[in-house]
């Protein structure tokens, strides 16, 4: 577990979530941005985003990339793409939402953009990874603007990134984590991982 610092020339990606939400809070960056790229909870997640953006103090701008014609997994639909290394897989999601962070991060004066990629992320496709994240780094970095791409919380936990965050039940309550539904369905990865982290967050509260 690394402990992470606060980023104010940084934008962190707002899914609403439980990781982006504990990053957020911990890097205290000078813009959170929610992308609507197609996934299915898109409606839950812009709500859920712009509310802890708003819980948190923290300036709040959403952003539409429309990729529903070349997503897949969960959060297209209920079918599985050849190749697909889990059931939530989009392909070259994060790549998508890394770049148009960065392009946003360009227009605002602002250096870095944070992803909320978690350990274990990684072992469940490679665009969680901190392998991945160095790779488009080098790649962002060395074009026009120089905007670096960073994973802050890739070697901690989300038990560990809500520690660190000592993030509350008011602004938990306000997160959601279904991959497929914008009500929670209870029966996807992001459903019973968030059944988990919080069981085991908040029993230590
Ligand atoms: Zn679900």
């Amino acid at each position: 577990m690394s402990t992470i610092a606060a980023d104010p020339s940084a934008l962190v990606l707002l899914s609403g979530g439980l990781d982006s939400t504990a990053l957020a809070s911990l890097l205290r960056p000078a813009l959170t941005v929610f992308i609507d790229y197609g996934q299915l909870p898109h409606t839950a997640e812009s709500r859920a985003a712009g509310a802890v953006a708003a819980h948190l103090g923290l300036p709040f701008e959403r952003v539409r990339l429309p990729l529903r014609e070349l997503g897949g997994g969960l959060m297209m639909d209920d079918t599985p793409l050849p190749g697909s290394p889990s059931p939530e897989w989009w392909p070259y999601r994060n790549q998508f939402l890394a770049t148009a962070g960065a392009a946003v991060a360009l227009r605002h004066g602002l250096s870095r953009v944070a992803l909320a990629s978690v350990e274990g992320d990684g072992d469940r496709h490679v665009d969680g990874s901190q392998a991945f994240y160095r790779q488009l780094n080098a790649l962002m970095k060395m074009q026009e603007g120089g905007i670096e791409v960073v994973a802050p919380a890739a070697q901690t936990t989300t038990v560990d990134l809500l520690r660190q965050a000592t993030a509350d039940r008011a602004l938990l309550g306000w997160t959601v984590s279904c991959h497929r539904a914008n009500e929670p369905c209870g029966d996807c990865p992001g459903c019973w991982k968030r059944e988990l982290v919080l069981a085991e967050y908040l029993q230590e509260g």
